[in-house]
């Protein structure tokens, strides 16, 4: 049985009880509503405003006053959401999440083929697992740039049709295929579109969008993958899903944002960063000026001094939210034999020696004093010490933010293919090590001390 309860004006209905299973559900309808970091954004907006965010605009001016609710968005595909605090903010809890996964980035409708196919010319985004591209049902989703009677407008546009699909070479062509193959995007990743004739893409984003194929400017269109989220499993204990990394965890911090109460004396923070696979050095991207110049506009507008704001940031923790590798089934070998970790584990922390992930023992043995007392399961990450391992956004963020972090995720396998694999039981996991860590009333009375 299940009740519904609301647990703060600007808060979703949740299950009381838990998350349980349903975060999953959520999670993979979250997913199938976020083909590009546009909709993934765009997806996050209307949940935050579902719960009663108000939106800002950058580019007006900002007049915010304590408990209030609301979120912004820069290039249609990054989102920073904040719950004012009802007293002056003596320090913030924030989480970063990315909206981007891997992918092949669409170039600007320039149809390329023989005389009787046609293709869309395509570039690599990220780093992803070409092989697992091949032979599936493919389409595009991502933006528009429209003319409209009163200037341009990026209009989010979304294919939902089994469109292309990019052949692999049969075997009877290239005998040596299942003992590795180097793959050239130009050469190899080409999705094939049409058999001569037809219409253009460019037509069927007009159709689409019920828009003259001339008003149609520009676009910035990426191809997904059309496998819908599935559960796997005699007892349905893994789910399948395309970008889990990380949509995974932006819906579960989103979740874990909306069902937390509202403090006196923290400020919460919810950002969706695009561009991490490509290292998150563009205007939307974790190492750009978005996070502090939400910060600061959010000081001014409260009439902090200079002071009480630099007092707000050292007294704050960030949660950098992005999977991290579950031991292989079939590779055990490929884990670091002293910290490896599982489906359904719980929260991953991740450490690394040369600071590409920013856990500190400190932020760490906080998060997991957070965790404890939420009863939320954890378990540590650490790359094998003869392998340099990932990074994420993390330690990026913090070149523009200085506040004290750590890294976490869920455990997944395949990260990067087209479809990747995690535990059902995780995202509630880390939906609710959210809700508690943004809940959590710790003070930090001197460096390397924190009070709760
Ligand atoms: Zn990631």
């Amino acid at each position: 049985m299940s009740t519904f309860y609301f647990s703060t004006s600007c808060s979703i209905i949740v299950e009381k009880g838990g998350f349980a299973m349903q975060t999953t559900d959520k999670l993979m309808e979250y997913i199938q509503d976020s083909p590009s970091p546009y909709h993934a954004a765009a997806a996050a907006a209307a949940r935050l405003e579902a719960a009663g965010f108000t939106r800002l605009e950058e580019s007006a001016p900002w007049a915010l006053s304590s408990g209030q609710c609301c979120y912004t968005t820069r290039n249609q595909s990054s989102l920073i959401a904040f719950r004012l605090p009802g007293g002056t903010p003596e320090g913030w809890r924030m989480t970063a999440a990315h909206s981007d996964s891997p992918t092949f980035y669409v170039k600007n409708d320039a149809l390329e083929g023989d005389k009787r196919y046609v293709r869309l010319a395509v570039e690599g985004y990220g780093g992803m697992n070409c092989a697992s591209w091949l032979d599936r049902p493919l389409t595009v989703a991502g933006r528009a740039v429209v003319r409209t009677p009163a200037g341009v407008e990026g209009r989010l546009v979304y294919l939902d049709r089994d469109l292309l699909t990019i052949p692999s070479l049969a075997i009877h062509q290239q005998r040596d295929v299942n003992r590795g193959h180097d793959y050239n995007a130009q050469k190899d990743m080409q999705p094939l579109y049409a058999l001569g004739g037809g219409p253009s893409l460019t037509a069927l984003l007009a159709e689409e969008l019920g828009v003259d194929e001339g008003d149609i400017l520009a676009t910035d269109l990426v191809l997904c993958p059309r496998q819908a989220p599935v559960r796997i499993g005699p007892e349905g204990e893994f789910f399948q899903a395309p970008r889990i990394d990380d949509l995974g965890c932006a819906y579960a911090t989103l979740e874990g944002f909306l069902s937390a109460k509202g403090t006196e004396r923290f400020g919460q923070l919810y950002c969706l960063f695009d561009n991490e696979e490509v290292g998150s050095g563009t205007r939307q991207g974790a190492m750009s000026s978005f996070l502090p110049d939400v910060l600061t506009r959010i000081g001014e507008a409260l009439g902090l001094s200079a002071q009480a704001r630099r007092q707000a940031l050292a007294g704050s923790l960030l949660l950098s939210a992005d999977n991290g590798h579950a031991v292989h089934p079939n590779f055990p070998e490929k884990a670091d034999p002293a910290n490896k970790v599982y489906p359904n584990g719980g929260v991953v922390i991740k450490y690394s020696a040369n600071q590409k992930y920013t856990t500190t023992g400190l932020t760490a043995g906080l998060f997991q004093a957070i965790c404890q007392k939420a009863g939320v399961p954890v378990q540590v990450f650490a790359n094998r010490a003869d392998e340099p391992g990932g990074s994420t956004l993390g330690n990026l963020l913090g070149h523009q933010v200085s506040i004290p972090m750590v890294d976490i995720g869920m455990a997944q396998l395949a990260m990067h293919s087209a479809v990747e694999t995690a535990g059902s039981r995780d995202p509630e996991y880390m939906a609710r090590a959210c809700a508690a860590f943004f809940q959590a009333e710790f003070t930090q009375t001197a460096d390397g001390v924190y009070q709760f």
